[in-house]
């Protein structure tokens, strides 16, 4: 995979990676300094993190509600 754009900015396969906390040691220490530094990226990664996290509640939610489905 490849982590960094050839802009040199943090591809977006990474960046959903790393929101999923899923990134390899090796691949995470490289994208986490470049956010630190790469407001652009920062802002990217908030968003993909909110999606996350946004899907995640949904898988919830959805959980939940199976008991109470009717078939
Ligand atoms: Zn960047």
């Amino acid at each position: 995979m490849q982590i960094f754009t050839k802009a040199k900015h943090v591809s977006d396969d990474a960046l959903g990676l790393h929101a999923l906390d899923d990134l390899t040691e090796s691949d995470r220490q490289p994208v986490a300094c470049h956010l630190a530094r790469c407001p652009h990226c920062r802002r990217r990664f908030e968003e993909v993190r909110e999606f996350v996290s946004f899907l995640r509640l949904a898988a919830a939610t959805q959980a939940a509600e199976r008991p109470y489905v009717i078939h």
